[in-house]
């Protein structure tokens, strides 16, 4: 990282350690004082079925003034020791940002040929998403 910042609590200029588990997640809110919500998709197996259904995991970390992810962020994140009640994760590395955006809208463009009706694309389009 170039930018350098103050916080005790940031992986990289504090003095925090990282251990235990990693996760990649994307920001799905910002509006917290350096602290982020990180939603995980991954798929579950269901044994009744023998299918996987699609399942997703919210944490909040720690989002030090020098990544400074912010909603969309694709975002690594690492375990580390309680910072508060809710927070035992810190964003170590922002994976992409603005390149994922970029790139779905022209596959919707694409989709929209099809015949079927927009407000099931819609639908559709955010279970793709996950
Ligand atoms: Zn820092």
């Amino acid at each position: 990282m170039e930018k350098e910042c103050a916080d005790v609590k940031c992986p990289i200029h504090g003095s925090l350690s990282t251990r235990g588990q990693v996760f990649e997640g994307i920001v799905v809110s910002d509006k917290m004082q350096s602290t982020v919500v990180v939603e995980m998709k991954y798929s579950k197996k269901v044994r009744k079925y023998g299918r996987y259904m699609h399942a997703s995991s919210r944490i909040s970390a720690h989002n030090p003034p020098c990544i400074s992810a912010k909603t969309g962020d694709t975002v690594k994140v690492m375990e580390c020791r309680k910072l508060s009640k809710t927070v035992a994760f810190t964003v170590v590395e922002k994976m992409s940002g603005q390149e994922n955006k970029t790139e779905k809208p022209k596959k919707k463009a694409v989709k929209k040929s099809g015949k079927k009706k927009a407000v099931k694309k819609t639908a559709r389009k955010t279970l793709k998403e996950e």
